[in-house]
């Protein structure tokens, strides 16, 4: 599957230090359940289409899931969620998504993520949001298709928002504001829903149910059919 040019170069990225150092500790240190693994510990690239209409923007990857597996939202709960999610919309071919040889493929979609490394419990500090904008920004320039845009928590709406503001796009003012099943159309027809992120934080509590969930992705296959 092709790239946007910036995902090829991301293997490589170094930036944050202490990103840097978090992942490659965390792949020294293993938990005992991955104890066999021989994690990725490298920037966690996007995976989908580059032609796709949807485009779901995560927080960053799992210490033990995408860190470990080498691919966004892989081998972790929230993966779970996510793909069983867009596999019941047909926006993947399984609703599974274990590790990087599963068969796994994004239909007309694309995952991708505000920060592209782990970070120590699950939070970016602003220095390394901004250190990893250029990857979205150049995203969002080359996927020109994208028609319904689902950032996974609040985080991920301003990261995406605070993207095309960067690159002078025209947004309503003032933003809208996050909430989970909150849609807004833009200028140029692209609907964006807010999600709460299946972490387990929201799933485990009830915060965010499967049905909950579908919703978003039912709404944002509606939309894509109406276009
Ligand atoms: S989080 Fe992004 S900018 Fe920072 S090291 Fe990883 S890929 Fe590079």
């Amino acid at each position: 599957m092709a790239k946007p040019a910036a995902q090829v170069d991301i293997l490589e990225c170094r930036q944050c230090e202490r990103l840097v150092r978090y992942r490659e500790q965390v792949a020294e240190i293993k938990v005992r359940r991955f104890r066999d693994w021989k994690y990725w510990a490298k920037p966690v690239p996007s995976l989908g289409e580059p032609n796709a209409r949807l485009m779901v923007i995560g927080l960053a990857p799992a210490a033990h899931g995408g860190n470990r597996t080498g691919r966004v939202f892989t081998g972790d709960r929230s993966g779970d969620w996510l793909y069983r999610a867009l596999h019941r919309f047909g926006f993947a071919n399984q609703p599974h998504s274990i590790d990087s040889n599963d068969g796994l493929r994004l239909i007309d979609c694309y995952v991708t993520a505000a920060v592209h490394c782990a970070p120590p419990d699950n939070k970016p500090l602003p220095s390394e949001f901004r250190n990893c904008q250029p990857y979205l920004l150049d995203e969002l320039q080359q996927l020109r298709n994208i028609r319904v845009v689902v950032p996974l928590g609040q985080i991920a709406f301003k990261s995406f928002f605070g993207a095309r503001k960067k690159l002078g796009w025209i947004d309503p003012a003032p933003l809208p504001s996050f909430g989970h099943g909150a849609a807004t159309i833009l200028r140029d027809g692209t609907m964006v829903i807010g999600s709460y992120h299946p972490s387990q934080q929201n799933t485990q509590t009830g915060r965010l149910t499967e049905t909950m969930l579908d919703d978003i992705f039912r709404r944002a296959r509606e939309h894509i059919r109406g276009v």
